[in-house]
Parts: structure tokens; sequence; C-alpha cells
């Protein structure tokens, strides 16, 4: 079954780890992707895609930047003619002691991370209003949207934010055959996650890389296992399909359990 024939999906952060694993999945499934990420290597993930056999083209395109992210969904439409599924999926984070989380820190991860989100969903959100053909938003939070880690105050609270961002504007679409969901990541394999484990596990004690990794593994996750790409595109796809229709407003982790809230 093509669950996504016909339909347009674009994904922010979608050249590499989780949003290219989505990308993968909504290929299989028939989309048409439009992915977008800061550096051009976007355009070789797009060629991946394509080889595999989708509809596909990337696009440069920093979330913080308003007129990029609505040159991005002038894309989408001039491509494929819609823009049916958003994924803002787009993140960074960095990791400090509070003494030393500088300004610039928390402004570049509330940038990226909570108003890069909201420019997406409004720019999704206003195609999806003119085209009348309803539409899916998956905004992608994390395990800090439910229970703050230590050394990253910026990056949980910027994580909270696209909570309430999806919540808000569940609200505002309801009628409109829009659904706004957000998704909570646990531990997934990732760059980003590499990145974790190392300065997390300098600072938290003298872990060897990936050490730290395998003890939360075995010690917080029930499964006992980190997550994949693949685990998290399970829980998107789902989101934007048509079984998910009278889900919205909705936090949903995939995480193996590590969080049960
Ligand atoms: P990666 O670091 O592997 O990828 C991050 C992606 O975001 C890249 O595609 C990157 O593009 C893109 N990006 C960063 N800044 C911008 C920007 N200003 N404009 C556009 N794109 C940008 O991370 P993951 O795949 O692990 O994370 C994806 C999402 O999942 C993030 O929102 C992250 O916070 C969240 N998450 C991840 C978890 C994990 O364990 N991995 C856990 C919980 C949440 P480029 O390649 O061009 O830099």
């Amino acid at each position: 079954m093509r669950r996504f024939s016909g339909k347009t999906v674009v994904i922010t952060g979608g050249n590499r780890g989780i949003g290219f694993a989505v990308a993968e999945r909504f290929a299989s499934e028939g989309a048409r992707l439009v992915i977008a990420s800061v550096e051009p290597q976007v355009e070789d993930a797009a060629a991946r895609l394509r080889e595999a056999g989708a509809q596909a083209v990337g696009m440069v395109c920093d979330v913080t930047d308003r007129a990029a992210v609505m040159a991005l969904y002038d894309r989408a439409e001039e491509e494929f003619g819609s823009v049916d599924i958003s994924m803002q999926n787009a993140g960074i984070i960095t990791i400090a002691k509070v003494e030393d989380l500088t300004e610039d820190m928390w402004d570049a991860t509330m940038a990226v991370n909570t108003k890069g989100v909201f420019l997406c969903c409004q720019e999704a959100i206003r195609r999806m209003r003119k085209s009348g053909r309803g539409g899916r938003l998956i905004n992608t939070a994390s395990g800090q949207a439910r229970d703050g880690f230590i050394f990253t105050p910026h990056y949980a609270a910027s994580k909270m934010g696209v909570v309430g961002i999806t919540q808000s504007l569940a609200k505002e679409v309801a009628l409109e055959n829009i659904t706004v969901n957000a998704i909570c990541p646990g531990i997934i394999h990732s760059d980003m996650w590499d990145y974790n484990d190392r300065i997390w596990g300098a600072m938290l004690g003298d872990y060897a890389p990936g050490a730290l990794m395998a003890e939360w593994i075995e010690t917080k996750i029930p499964m006992k296992r980190a997550g994949t790409g693949a685990d998290v595109a399970g829980l998107v796809t789902f989101l934007a399909s048509e079984d998910a229709a009278y889900i919205t407003g909705q936090t949903i982790n995939v995480d193996g359990g590590l969080i049960m809230s």
C-alpha cells in the first residue's frame, strides 16, 4: 500500500539523521519530497531519494530566516503543486553548565528549534488553507519537552515551546482538516546524539565514547536499545496518514519507554 501517493511532504533537517530516515520512509510510500537543510549537501540527499525512485528535491533553507522559509514552501508548490504534509524537524543542541551558557547559545537554540518550527508551520498552514485540501503538520520536539535534562535549559525550553506551538495551532486549524502534532524522540542514533554522548559524557564523568549512551540505554530505557530514524519514521508517517485523522494537538513519545508521561 502506498499511503502517500500524490502527497507532497516538506521536511526540514531532511538531509541526514532522523529527517532523512523519515524522508526515505515517505518516499517508499509514494510521497513527493522537498527536503531542506542549511548545508548544500541536502542536494546529495535528495539525489539519493531520486536514485531510490522517489520524486524529491533538496533546498538550502535556514529555518530562522522567514524569507528562506517562504521560498521553501513556494518551491514545494512550484515543483509539485501542493503542500500536504510538513515536518518541522530541523534542530540544534548545545550543552553547557549554567554559568557557561551564553546568550548566543540561548538565542541560536530558540531561533532554530522554536521560531523555526513556528515559521514553517505558518507557511505550511497558509498554503494548506489556500488549497482547501487540509494537511498534516508534525513538529519534532524531544524527551526534553517532557523532562529537562541536565546542562540544557535552553534546549529544554526550546522544545517545550514546540509543544505550546503545536497545541495552539492545532486549536486554530481544527475545523480545516489540518492536524498538528508533536513527537518526542528519546535517544536516537544520529550525529546529534553522538555529540550529546561526547559532551554529556565528558561533563558527567570520564566516559569513553559511546559509554554514556550504553549506560543510559541499560539503566533508563525499558526496551534496552537506542532508537533509529526508522523508529521515528513509523510514528511520523502514522500521524501523517488518514488513520490519524482524529488525532491533533498531541505530543507523542517515541523512545522505547524512556519517559512514560
Ligand atoms: P542531526 O544533528 O543529525 O540533524 C539536524 C538537522 O537539522 C540537520 O539536517 C541540519 O542541517 C538541520 N538544521 C540545523 N539547523 C538548521 C537551520 N537553521 N535551518 C535548517 N536546518 C537546520 O539531528 P537529529 O536528526 O538527531 O535531530 C533531528 C531533530 O530531532 C532535531 O529537532 C532534534 O532536536 C530532535 N531530537 C533528536 C534526538 C536524538 O536523540 N537524535 C532526541 C530528541 C529530539 P545541516 O545538515 O545542513 O546542518
